[in-house]
């Protein structure tokens, strides 16, 4: 047989094993050849009698990711030239049997008579899971890297080969669907515990338990294709689907407020689909699949959340004629709460850290961060007192700052004080090596300015960190003005390192999340002051698609921190730098009302000791005019919340503060949590045009001010019909 990413041998007892393991490819991927392969595999193992059954496993470290994205985004783009050269319908018919012949193919797996069983290490995910699901048998191994599951929801699409109805079919109606739209990474005992593989096992006895189910008899006919089978839930039109089919509506609704087609997609497919034969259920759901694929909303998170982090992952800002730096041992100072968590993320990325405070008792509190942290991962069953006290020895706490003489790179996390910044760095400076990297995880204070107080410019840089740092996946690095080449590798390299998710943006006020975020709660403010009710607001915000309304986010942040920092920007910037109205709304909250935030729990909100938080009354009080709710334009102050930071992100474009659209896209969801159904803030304005989104923007300053008029930069590219990513590819040419 000619296969060109299987191997395929058949044993003494007439069981096949086709190991998958595509050449010059570190991980196995679902492409157009390896359909071709498996569908030779397919008919090889039905035309063969002397063949029993086949073991489909993984000659890789890890079993699949499952389909290559760019081959779907492929689809996509040849959908849009046959629309265009031979009309709609002969388009759609291309689009739709393409994108189902992976359903196709798995079903004649499932239904060609002979029995197949998966045998799975490592990571089994989407498409490559999907086919396990078509496998009768699936045995995984008990490893800690095996993970199986469809995230496909994570990128705006949804298990399109069969996955929405095989899980519908495994387990309980409500489980199934929490299952697809979590789209969560399921280890190996859950995975047995929810009925979706039959066995665990060691890695090295995967396919022998395979075939010993193959060797007994194991049966060709999946269990819904059996003619008594019963879906776990029952009949859809039944006492018991009533009890789960209004809710399922109603959670939908709350967790995606409409606003992810793919996921309404998963309940369509599943709820018309229970009500099918497979075959037919199969079509339902090709047929759902074909037009989430064309959703521009699929096409976004793609873009950015798949794409483009990966992009950015593997180094896609990295000077190329940089070599390698070393980078063995990082220095923190400042055993604070930021510090603290950078000590654990670069211990816990096998480097070794010194960590240093005012005093070793301070130094060792943050350390003592770490052991909890670690702590309870492993509660959870995620690590090992061994992983603690590997982890644990890798961070050394000390008040000497000779002891960071040996540190390839030291960050700095001290108060956010540029004197106290400026005698640190001087302290480090006299112990460090000639080629040591000195960053600075200041949240306001400009790089530039900083790297005054140092002896080597080049050698000075920004890596901003976001809180909880142990949970946030961004690192905004910052570029000063004397910033060298080598720095930046270095910083990059570490972010790397770290697996954190970094950004290289320009030295500015704010950088570039900052000021996002600062325009979206800023705006949450002015809407308080205008006299709309301020859990309008906050629904406003979450159904735009934003994780926490503006209020809840300024009272995480510290209302006392929004007003410090608007004092600090009029003491610098001048009057016209800040807005009056938030200035007094701030002032009355923190100096007439001592309300700071979440860190007194009491901030927009009350935080009880017990029970939920909830909106302060005395708001109202601090309105200077109060709207009739059913007066205020609902769909608007949802526009203005995403507007007011695009808006942002432009400026930050045209300034050059940022340079790549990817960055400003990926910054935007990974660091502020900007709706990721929109792939970001500029493929917001990309989507739905710039032309378009210009025209907002003067809707919205005429009837609310100047900060919703557009920058000239932006105004330009709507006049030539441009987009962000359009410009950077040009660019890039
Ligand atoms: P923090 O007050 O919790 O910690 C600061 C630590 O620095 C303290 O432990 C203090 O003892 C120590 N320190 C002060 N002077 C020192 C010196 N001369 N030598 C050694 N240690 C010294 O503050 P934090 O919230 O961790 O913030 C630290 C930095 O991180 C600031 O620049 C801040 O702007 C920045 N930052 C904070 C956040 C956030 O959400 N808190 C986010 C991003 C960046």
């Amino acid at each position: 047989m000619n296969l060109t990413n299987f191997r395929f041998e058949t044993d003494a007892d007439g069981v096949a094993l086709a190991t998958w393991d595509m050449p010059g490819r570190s991980m196995n991927v679902i492409t157009p050849e390896v359909m071709d392969d498996l569908n030779r595999i397919i008919d090889a193992v039905v035309a063969d009698s002397a063949i029993k059954g086949c073991v489909i496993t993984s000659g890789k470290d890890t079993f699949s990711g499952g389909a290559d994205l760019t081959m779907l985004q492929g689809l996509g783009a040849e959908y849009a030239r046959l629309s265009r050269e031979r009309g709609e319908e002969e388009a759609m018919t291309f689009f739709f049997e393409e994108s189902r012949r992976l359903t196709l193919l798995y079903r004649k797996l499932e239904t060609c008579g002979k029995p197949f069983a998966a045998a799975v290490h490592g990571t089994c995910l989407g498409g490559a899971f999907e086919l396990a699901l078509a496998c009768h048998h699936r045995v995984v191994s008990d490893d800690d890297k095996t993970r199986v599951g469809l995230p496909e929801i994570k990128v705006g699409l949804f298990p399109g080969a069969g996955g929405t109805q095989r899980v519908a079919r495994l387990m309980q109606t409500g489980d199934a669907l929490q299952m697809l739209f979590k789209g969560e990474q399921i280890r190996p005992l859950m995975a047995r515990n929810m009925g979706l593989v039959h066995a665990v096992a060691p890695r090295g006895e995967i396919v022998q338990k395979a075939k010993e189910w193959l060797k007994a008899g194991g049966s060709a006919v999946a269990p819904w294709d059996q003619p008594k089978f019963k879906a776990p839930s029952g009949k859809v039109y039944s006492p018991a689907g009533m009890m789960t089919w209004p809710p399922a509506n109603a959670i939908y609704r709350r967790e995606t407020h409409d606003n992810y087609p793919a996921a309404k997609a998963i309940l369509q497919a599943v709820y018309e689909g229970l009500q099918l034969p497979m075959d037919l259920a199969l079509k339902v759901e090709s047929r759902y699949f074909a037009k989430i694929l064309r959703s521009p909303e699929a096409a976004a998170m793609i873009r950015t959340l798949f794409l483009s982090m990966g992009e950015l992952n593997k180094g896609a800002r990295r000077p190329k004629d940089v070599g390698a730096v070393p980078l063995k041992k990082v220095g923190v100072v400042g055993a604070g709460f930021m510090g603290a968590g950078i000590a654990y993320v670069s211990a816990n990325a096998g480097l070794e850290v010194v960590l240093v405070d005012q005093s070793t008792e301070a130094a060792e509190k943050g350390k003592a961060y770490a052991h909890k942290l670690v702590s309870d991962q492993i509660m959870k069953g995620r690590a090992k007192t061994a992983d603690r006290d590997a982890l644990l020895s890798r961070i050394a706490a000390s008040a000497d700052y000779a002891d960071l003489a040996a540190c390839d790179l030291v960050i700095e996390a001290v108060f956010e004080d540029p004197k106290v910044k400026a005698e640190v760095i001087a302290k480090v400076e006299a112990v460090i090596g000639p080629d040591a990297v000195f960053a600075s995880n200041t949240s306001t204070l400009p790089i530039s300015g900083l790297a005054k107080a140092s002896g080597r410019p080049e050698q000075f840089i920004g890596i901003h960190f976001f809180s909880p740092v142990e949970k946030m996946m961004l690192v905004e690095i910052i570029r000063g003005k004397a910033t060298g080449e080598r720095a930046l590798a270095a910083a990059l390299d570490y972010v790397r390192a770290i697996k954190k998710t970094p950004i290289v943006v320009n030295d500015a006020r704010g950088f570039f999340a900052n000021r996002c975020v600062g325009a979206y709660i800023l705006e949450g403010h002015l809407m308080l002051a205008e006299g709309v009710p301020a859990a309008m607001i906050e629904n406003a915000g979450r159904q735009a698609g934003m994780p926490v309304g503006p209020l809840s986010l300024n009272d995480e942040v510290g209302v006392d921190l929004a007003l410090k920092i608007v004092k600090a920007t009029k003491a610098q910037a001048g009057e016209n730098a800040v807005n009056p109205t938030q200035e007094r709304l701030l002032t009355a909250l923190v100096e007439g009302e001592g309300r700071l935030g979440r860190k007194n729990r009491k901030g927009f909100y009350d935080y009880p000791e017990q029970g939920q938080k909830k909106l302060w009354p005395g708001l109202r009080d601090l309105q200077e005019t109060r709207l009739d709710p059913d007066a205020v334009d609902f769909q608007e102050l949802k526009q203005r919340l995403l507007v007011t930071q695009a808006l942002e992100a432009a400026r930050t474009f045209g300034e050059g503060v940022v340079t790549d659209p990817r960055e400003a896209d990926v910054g935007s969801i990974l660091g502020f949590g900007f709706a990721p159904f929109t792939g970001g803030a500029l493929s917001y304005i990309d989507f739905m045009g710039a032309a378009r989104f210009v025209e907002l923007c003067r809707t919205l300053e005429a009837r609310h001010g100047a900060r919703f008029s557009p920058p000239a930069t932006l105004v330009a590219m709507a006049e030539k019909g441009g987009t962000f990513y359009g410009e950077a590819a040009r660019q890039a040419a």
